[in-house]
């Protein structure tokens, strides 16, 4: 008996796992990608692109494909499709395991303030022009117009397109997972006063926070979005024991 599993993806737990299921002769799993990124990164499983059409879509592709387990896997701050997972598992009968990375804590040197939400901590950084190290997705970029008096040193892993129509902003493509010691040069070389960036969490992105604590630069956090209240693990190895308790139990029903 084989098991199908379906995971939503988009994030470095998500390709972890996938590889790791992958290697299990019980499962065939495949994964989903929203298709924000031009070039994402190889997976060990077969990989579908694009949106469901909602929560109704995403049930009908869960029966369709013959789903047993779907696993959310998405980022902390992909809310939208973590609410269509829950009821469309619970409207389609299928099991479902939430994979969500454990938020980042301050740490004794940590300068943080924290934000709901983008435009605000864009407003905290004041009237008078700062530089400001940049971490969002970029379409998440149009907060920094309302304060243009800045320099940005925007990171991101495809091109801005168009640029923001600010004065005076620097680029830089990259992907993590990123190490202390580049973040610590590129956060000296860009003479960067403020760091605004998600409580993504999660090991590949962290080194710029403590980057910015050894050279006390203030974070402007954005917390994470408030999810459905549905229990989920925090790493790649309690997905994986999640899943491996559920087939156990469905293998000793006899299904
Ligand atoms: P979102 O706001 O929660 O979702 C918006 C819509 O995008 C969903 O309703 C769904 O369309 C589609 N979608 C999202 N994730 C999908 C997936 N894995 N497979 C198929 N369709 C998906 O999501 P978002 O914040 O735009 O994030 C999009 C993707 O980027 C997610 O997969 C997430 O894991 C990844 N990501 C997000 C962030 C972030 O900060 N938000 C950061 C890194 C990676 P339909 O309603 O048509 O099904």
């Amino acid at each position: 008996m084989t098991f199908r599993i379906l995971i939503l993806g988009g994030t470095t737990e998500a390709r972890r796992l996938a590889a790791a299921i992958s290697q299990d002769r019980r499962f065939d799993a495949s994964v989903s990608l929203a298709g924000r990124t031009a070039n994402p990164v190889r997976h060990a499983t077969p990989v579908r692109t694009g949106g469901f059409g909602g929560s109704d879509g995403l049930a009908a592709f869960l029966t369709d494909t013959a789903v047993d387990v779907l696993i959310d896997a998405t980022h902390p701050f992909a809310a939208t499709i973590s609410r269509n997972a829950l009821k469309a598992a619970s409207d389609s009968g299928v099991h479902l395991v939430a994979l969500r990375r454990r938020e980042w804590q301050a740490e004794p040197g940590d300068t943080w303030t924290h934000y709901p939400d983008i435009t605000g901590a864009i407003a905290a950084l004041g009237s008078a022009p700062h530089r400001v190290f940049v971490t969002l997705g970029r379409q998440e970029l149009s907060p920094l117009l309302s304060a243009p008096q800045h320099h940005y040193l925007v990171r991101s892993v495809d091109p801005v397109d168009p640029p923001l129509a600010i004065e005076s902003v620097t680029y830089v493509l990259d992907r993590g997972p990123f190490e202390l010691k580049n973040e610590v040069a590129l956060l000296k070389d860009h003479r960067i006063e403020a760091v605004v960036t998600k409580n993504s969490g999660g090991e590949a992105s962290r080194a710029k926070l403590i980057a910015a604590r050894n050279m006390s630069i203030p974070v402007y956090m954005i917390d994470r979005p408030v999810m459905a209240d549905f229990p989920a693990v925090e790493t790649v190895d309690e997905a994986l024991l999640a899943l491996d308790h559920w087939a156990l139990s469905e293998q000793k029903r006899g299904v």
